[in-house]
């Protein structure tokens, strides 16, 4: 008598999901430092690409800005805090310019492929970078030299069209977020093509991106629809969505919230694969899952890859702050 009349669905949740531990001490930052000097506290460029977490932290009084002069006369005395994917080497010199105090909530795995970048260019190598042009983090890794001593490799055509001069050294770094197959592909490219090139002291592509892209490879089989939550300028979340599709679900879609779900599409389905972006918070998927129980009989399967234990402290000046919190 109490048989569900809703159709039974398993979904297939991965872990490790969400949020790793760069963008969550991006957020500890900005929100400790609303807590100590008040609003407004300045974000250059979105603290981590995520709306949902942008707009909060807007409620909380952070404004977010693109670049430098934005801050109003007025307002030079608020901290600026610069965004977890890390900025040329030019921002913080304007930020001193300006006498204004920044955070600089820079992911630690990002400043560590900076030092790698920087450490080929002191023993007289040219960089290639491997990343996607545009994104913010290529954007800041380059700027960490001077320009034309990166080049930006985006696919193994690049590599097939690299040109090097006369007895010029090579080496390598990668964007944290890269799809670790693809990378691997370019790289392997990049090795047959010059043998000699240097490979950075350590792996560029963070181990939050590697789990959570293992555990989408773990679940993707069969699955008749996945879907990845994250924003459209996320790049470990678009590289999810790709891995999804590549491993097998017979569908895959990226998703910023349970608003954007078209029901209509997961009509009749009976797996359904879910992760979510390193920039995405839980309560987005915890949404998406209560949207999928008001309709079917939901069966949670885990993916479980990875246990992370990460855990990136945020720096000096702040963590007075987080003392006495709550
Ligand atoms: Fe850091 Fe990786 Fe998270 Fe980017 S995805 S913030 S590099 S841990």
């Amino acid at each position: 008598a109490n048989a569900s009349s809703k159709p039974p669905l398993t979904i297939r949740l991965c872990e490790p999901r969400g949020f790793c531990a760069g963008v969550d001490r991006a957020i500890q930052i900005v929100v400790l430092a609303l807590k100590k000097y008040g609003a407004p506290v300045y974000v250059r460029h979105e603290i981590v690409h995520n709306k949902y977490v942008v707009e909060g932290l807007k409620a909380m009084g952070a404004v977010f800005i693109e670049e430098l002069h934005e801050i109003p006369a007025e307002h030079i005395d608020s901290p600026v805090v610069f965004s977890a994917h890390g900025v040329p080497k030019s921002v913080p010199r304007d930020a001193q310019a300006r006498n204004l105090l920044y955070l600089d909530a820079t992911c630690p795995l990002v400043s560590k492929v900076h030092k790698q970048a920087i450490r080929h260019h002191r023993l007289g190598r040219h960089v290639l970078l491997v990343g996607h042009a545009g994104h913010p983090e290529v954007i800041g890794t380059m700027g960490q030299l001077e320009d034309g001593a990166v080049t930006l490799i985006e696919t193994e055509e690049d590599v097939a069209n690299l040109k090097r001069e006369e007895g010029q050294e090579l080496g390598f770094v990668s964007q944290t977020t890269l799809s670790v197959d693809d990378t691997e592909a370019i790289l392997k490219a990049l090795m047959t093509r010059f043998p000699d090139v240097h490979a950075p002291a350590a792996e560029s592509i963070c181990y939050a991106t590697t789990n959570r892209q293992d555990a989408v490879k773990e679940a993707a089989p069969g699955v008749d629809m996945f879907l990845i939550v994250g924003a459209p300028n996320s790049s470990n979340s678009m590289r999810l969505v790709e891995v999804a599709t590549r491993f097998g679900a017979k569908d895959s879609m990226l998703v910023q919230g349970a608003a954007d779900i078209d029901w209509s599409k997961v009509e009749g389905i009976a797996t359904l694969g879910l992760s979510a972006g390193a920039s995405a918070p839980e309560i987005l998927v915890d949404e998406i899952i209560n949207g999928f129980r008001d309709r079917f009989d939901v069966t949670l399967d885990l993916a479980i890859t990875a246990k992370e234990t990460e855990n990136f402290p945020v720096m000096r000046a702040l963590r007075d702050v987080e003392l006495t919190r709550q």
